[in-house]
């Protein structure tokens, strides 16, 4: 492809783009596909000779198209948001054109710098204390953009990891770094998400699960009984994550008294609030971050319902030195007069490169504004609540546990079964899809209010058709 054709496609791609997101809600949201269908439509090799571009987006219509989850259509509630919006989209092509790589300052300083100033700015808008922006020249804090809540859990664990190895060998300067590991355990809520567990694997520490409360909230006290009975034992505590929006029912760990028994015990307090750290843009709900002052991490996902396409990982740290301490290398090749003078953020991750990531938060940031921002979280709480409402109004369904900002959890009422099928044949039919929960042996439908498109008028639409199928249900069960 050519300049002159690249002119014509991409702006044909511009318009099929629109026309798709504005038409994503007529489309079944859940595809009628099998394992493998796509294997059964495109040849085995790529083509040996180049093809013409409308033959290729022919093909995206005809044999891609039907095989999507259509995670931006309004009657998509599973899992949690994944939005996109046109500044992000517009963000990722002209970065995409771009293609520089942000891993030191001098690779890419604007990339870099606007990263930083981007970060600060999220962060403001969030309320984090001032101790995890970079505003000075000597701030030890900071935001840095990572690819997922994963990426970032585990690069907290590692840079907690290190520290207290550091100071264990101090300690113990005969020890071997890999006896000293051995000693180490870490914390999370019996509610964390998979990826904590997942970043004790990696570390090759022992993970503790802290058994939640009756709102699925992790408590100050149950940690500090956990750490002490683990001190005794002759283990060290060095790294306690706290989730504020919890997968299962957006429950919110009590991050103050756990925050209080990190600082006790010297522990890293690490924060996953992959999904609701959006919400915080609305000061109404930063009641849930209260303690914040007193962690060492903080992450969530602007690219979960803040409208930044993925990947976009929003994380800060109190003091970077940790994350330099254990990812710096320092090969000739990347060293750059600059170097010390501005932040490389190759040294704040696992991967050296990285994408100008920046450029799509930035667009959204200025595009909605704050208001804007604050307005589509408002919207999905507020949709959220209308379903509820119609849940609640049915007797027949039941809402058996507690949830937040834009999640719903329902079922049907009686066995496990009847919910359990209810799920199986609304997602076959494919006109809204949801995911399941289990709460101490209680299956329920997680329905999360996910795209910035969906209107009142959609909620009642998936509502009947989720009555009209627990009908069906019913009847064939209870005749
Ligand atoms: N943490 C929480 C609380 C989540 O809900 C999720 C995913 O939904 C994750 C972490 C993992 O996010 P990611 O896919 O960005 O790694």
């Amino acid at each position: 492809m050519d300049h002159v054709e690249f002119r014509v496609k991409a702006k044909e791609m511009v318009d099929y783009i629109a026309d798709y997101l504005e038409g994503v809600g007529a489309r079944r949201v859940y595809p009628a596909v099998q394992p493998g269908y796509l294997h059964a439509l495109l040849p085995r090799a790529a083509p040996a000779q180049p093809e013409p571009w409308d033959r290729i987006m022919r093909d995206v219509d005809d044999v891609i198209m039907p095989g999507l989850v259509h995670w931006q259509s309004p009657h998509m509630h599973a899992y949690f948001p994944a939005l996109t919006s046109y500044p992000s989209i517009m963000g990722d092509f002209l970065s995409s054109a771009l293609n520089v790589l942000c891993f030191t300052w001098a690779s890419s300083p604007a990339g870099t710098e606007l990263e930083t100033i981007a970060m600060n700015w999220l962060g403001k808008i969030l309320g984090l204390p001032e101790c995890f922006l970079n505003e000075q020249n000597d701030s030890l804090g900071g935001g840095v953009i990572q690819t997922t809540a994963s990426e970032a859990t585990l690069v907290s664990l590692l840079a907690a990891r290190t520290r207290t190895l550091t100071e264990l060998s101090q300690l113990n300067p005969e020890e071997q770094s890999a006896a000293l590991l051995a000693h180490l355990v870490c914390y999370c809520s019996d509610q964390a998400h998979s990826s904590v567990e997942k970043a004790g694997l990696i570390g090759l520490v022992r993970m503790r699960y802290i058994e939640s409360d009756e709102n699925q909230s992790m408590r100050g006290e149950k940690l500090e009984e956990a750490i002490i009975s683990d001190k005794a034992k002759g283990l060290v505590p060095f790294w306690v994550c706290a989730t504020l929006g919890t997968t299962g029912s957006v429950a919110f760990d009590n991050l103050r008294e756990v925050a209080v028994v990190c600082q006790k015990y010297g522990a890293w307090l690490h924060i996953d609030a992959a999904y609701a750290g959006s919400a915080f843009v609305c000061p109404e709900f930063r009641h849930w971050m209260d303690g914040m002052e007193m962690a060492d991490s903080f992450a969530f996902n602007p690219s979960k319902w803040l409208m930044v396409s993925f990947d976009c990982t929003a994380m800060w740290v109190k003091d970077s030195t940790a994350l330099h301490r254990t990812f710096n290398v320092n090969p000739i090749y990347l060293r750059h007069e600059n170097s010390g003078k501005a932040i490389d953020y190759m040294h704040w991750q696992i991967p050296l490169s990285r994408r100008f990531r920046a450029l799509k938060l930035w667009f959204v940031l200025r595009n909605y504004g704050v208001s804007g921002l604050q307005q589509h979280i408002r919207k999905g709480v507020k949709l959220a609540k209308e379903f509820q409402a119609l849940v609640e109004s049915d007797v027949r369904f039941e809402v058996p546990q507690n949830s937040n900002l834009s999640l719903v959890v329902f079922r049907l009422k009686g066995d496990n079964a009847l919910t359990e099928r209810l799920l199986r044949r609304l997602n076959a039919r494919g006109h809204m899809h949801a995911v399941p929960a289990c709460f101490k042996d209680t299956y329920v439908i997680r329905f999360t209010v996910t795209s910035q498109r969906t209107t009142s008028q959609d909620i009642l639409v998936d509502w009947e058709e989720i009555k009209l199928v627990a009908s069906e249900i019913l009847v064939e069960t209870f005749g």
